[in-house]
C-alpha cells in the first residue's frame, strides 16, 4: 500500500459526515496530479500557439510597459487585430516582450516588416522558440535592406554578394533578378542580420586587377546607431566604448566611421531621411518621444 493510500485512509477516518464526500474528492485530485505519469499533453496547442506568436526586444535607453507598447502599436500596426503583448522581464528596465496574434498570417506579416523603428529605440522580432520556451530566444539581430555599390563590373557576381554580405551578418535576401539591371543600377539591394551586439560593417576593399577598391554598404534606413564604436542601441553622446577603427588602402589606422559620421556623411551613406512617418502620438506619453517610423520595405 502506498503511502498515498495510507495518508487518504487516515484522512478518510477523521473525517465527519457532512464533508466527507467532497473531502473525499479534492483528496483523490490531489494525488492524481502528485503522480508522476500520465501528465496531459496537448502537443497540437503548443504548436498552434508557437505559430502565431512572436519573441521581441526593445533596443532602447528606457523600458516600456505592456500598456505603454499595446497603445503604441496598435496604431503602428493599423491592420493587426486582436493581439496580445506580455513584457517578461521585470517592468521598468524591460525589454524582452512576448507577441501572440490572431494567425500565423499576422505574426509574418509583423516579422517581416522588422525592425520596427521609433525615435529613440526599434522592436527586433525572432519567431517563437522551437523548443517552446522564450527563455531559448536569441533576438541578437537587426535586420535591415542596404545598397552595396562599388564592385567593378568583372567581380560583381552573385557570389562575391553573398560572400561581402556573409561577412557582415545573415544573409536573408538579394535582389538580384536581373544581371543587366544590377549592372545598370551599378549596385545590388541585399537584407541582411546584422548583429546587435557586434559593431556595424559598413564596407572592405576588396581586390580588383591587383588594385584595392572599396565596396560601400549604403543603409536603406537607420535605427538607433551609434557612430563612434558603431554598435546599436545608445548614441555617440552616451558611447562609452573604444572608437572602432580599420585599416585604409595604405594600412594606416582610421576610425572605422569617418570621423564624426557628421550630417554630410551620414547624408551620403545612409537613406534615413526617407523613413515613412506613419505616427504621431499626443505629448504627455511618458518615456516616449513623439516620432514613430516604419521601416519595413
Ligand atoms: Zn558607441
Amino acid at each position: 500500500m502506498g503511502i498515498g493510500m495510507l495518508i487518504l485512509l487516515g484522512l478518510m477516518a477523521g473525517m465527519d459526515n457532512s464533508n466527507g464526500v467532497d473531502d473525499l474528492v479534492n483528496l483523490t485530485n490531489r494525488l492524481v496530479v502528485e503522480q508522476e505519469d500520465d501528465w496531459e499533453v496537448n502537443e497540437e496547442a503548443a504548436a498552434d500557439f508557437g505559430k502565431r506568436s512572436l519573441m521581441g526586444r526593445i533596443v532602447a535607453k528606457r523600458g516600456i510597459t505592456g500598456n505603454l507598447f499595446q497603445t503604441m502599436f496598435s496604431r503602428i500596426w493599423r491592420n493587426v487585430l486582436n493581439w496580445k503583448v506580455k513584457v517578461l522581464e521585470g517592468s521598468t528596465d524591460a525589454n524582452l516582450i512576448g507577441l501572440s496574434f490572431h494567425s500565423q498570417q499576422d505574426a509574418r506579416w509583423v516579422l517581416d516588416k522588422q525592425p520596427w523603428l521609433f525615435n529613440g529605440g526599434f522592436l527586433i522580432l525572432e519567431e517563437w522558440p522551437g523548443t517552446g520556451n522564450w527563455q531559448d530566444a536569441k533576438l541578437d539581430q537587426v535586420f535591415s535592406w542596404v545598397k552595396i555599390r562599388g564592385f567593378p563590373l568583372n567581380i560583381f557576381t552573385l557570389n562575391n554578394v553573398k560572400r561581402i554580405s556573409a561577412m557582415a551578418g545573415e544573409v536573408s535576401d538579394i535582389k538580384w533578378n536581373s544581371t543587366q539591371q544590377i549592372f545598370l543600377n551599378n549596385f545590388v539591394r541585399v537584407r541582411i542580420g546584422f548583429p546587435l551586439y557586434r559593431s556595424i560593417f559598413v564596407g572592405r576593399f576588396v581586390p580588383s586587377n591587383g588594385n584595392k577598391v572599396w565596396v560601400q554598404f549604403k543603409f536603406e534606413k537607420l535605427p538607433l546607431l551609434c557612430f563612434k564604436c558603431g554598435i546599436w542601441g545608445h548614441e555617440q553622446l552616451d558611447c562609452e566604448n573604444e572608437e572602432a577603427t580599420e585599416l585604409d588602402v595604405d594600412g594606416t589606422v582610421v576610425p572605422k566611421y569617418d570621423g564624426a559620421w557628421d550630417e554630410s556623411f551620414i547624408r551620403a551613406h545612409f537613406n534615413e531621411v526617407d523613413a515613412e512617418l506613419i505616427l504621431r502620438l499626443p505629448s504627455g506619453h511618458a518615456g516616449v518621444e513623439d516620432k514613430w517610423v516604419s521601416i519595413g520595405a
